[in-house]
């Protein structure tokens, strides 16, 4: 099943983790916080997402 993810913005602190581990997913906007470009494709776990210092990244099925 795919996984739709997205950030918590006020989350989020702009440590670069995510993007650095998986940039075909996330990328660094000009306010220097993370955003998710391009939803990862089917079968792709996001592991980063428990990385993530402050729990930012939230990872959903896709109904
Ligand atoms: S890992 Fe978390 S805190 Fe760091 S840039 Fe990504 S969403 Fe933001």
């Amino acid at each position: 099943m795919a996984k739709k993810v997205r950030i918590e913005r006020d989350l989020c602190i702009g440590c670069g983790l995510c993007a650095a581990v998986m940039p075909e997913v996330f990328e660094m906007d000009d306010e220097g916080k993370a955003v998710v470009h391009t939803q990862p494709e089917e079968g792709v776990e996001v592991d980063v997402a428990n990385d993530c210092p402050t729990g930012a990244i939230i990872v959903e099925d896709e109904d």
